[in-house]
């Protein structure tokens, strides 16, 4: 069995959407993206105070666990596994969050094939590299750059980068080996030559 590693939000899940959707609720205001920057307090425009109140609304309610599938997350599942591949995924938050990540993703990845691998409010932080080398697998896509050179890094084969325009300001990813695309359904096609 062949398996690919996928990043979930951003990927697989509209984080975005949701943290707007908390925010607008919790700040009981319209909010506006005035950046790509990746911070979201700062991509929205909000003070400090307005953020913590934001997160710690995440933090203590349903959020983590109603997370909304990007409209083509299914399709790409299932045509990875018309391919032959078998779909892990791999996701930069505490693994208290496991359940919660199970519920987002209604059914499109089994909580056997999920790994979280970040700790409490330091997501961006995270380091991918030790669930890649216990998977090793043969591909690998998510949309933070710092991830996707631990996987070239590590030796994955296909290591992707989804520029989707939402980390401005982190740099791209070094590794000269790293492929880059500008929607997930095209990983489908970085696969195409290996696909069994
Ligand atoms: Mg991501």
């Amino acid at each position: 069995m062949r398996d690919v590693i996928l990043d979930l939000d951003g990927v697989l899940l509209d984080f975005e959407s949701a943290w707007v959707k908390q925010a607008v609720l919790v700040l009981e205001r319209p909010v506006a993206r005035i950046s790509n920057v990746h911070e979201m307090g700062v991509r929205y425009g909000l003070t400090d105070e307005e953020k913590s109140r934001v997160w710690d609304a995440c933090d203590n309610g349903e959020f983590w666990s109603d997370i909304p599938l990007l409209p083509h997350a299914r399709e790409l599942v299932d045509g990875l596994e018309d391919m032959g591949f078998r779909v892990f995924g791999v996701t930069a938050v505490h693994p208290e969050l496991l359940d919660a990540r199970v519920s987002s993703l209604d059914g499109l990845i089994p909580s056997g094939r999920l790994v979280c691998v970040g700790a409490p409010k330091v997501a961006g932080a995270a380091d991918k590299t030790d669930a890649i080398h216990r998977i090793r697998p043969l591909a690998f896509l998510d949309d933070h750059p710092a991830h996707v050179d631990q996987a070239a890094n590590a030796g994955v084969p296909i290591s992707v980068w989804l520029d989707n325009g939402c980390y401005a300001d982190v740099p791209p990813p070094e590794h000269i080996d790293v492929a880059v695309i500008n929607h997930p359904m095209d990983f489908l096609e970085n696969l195409r030559s290996v696909a069994g």
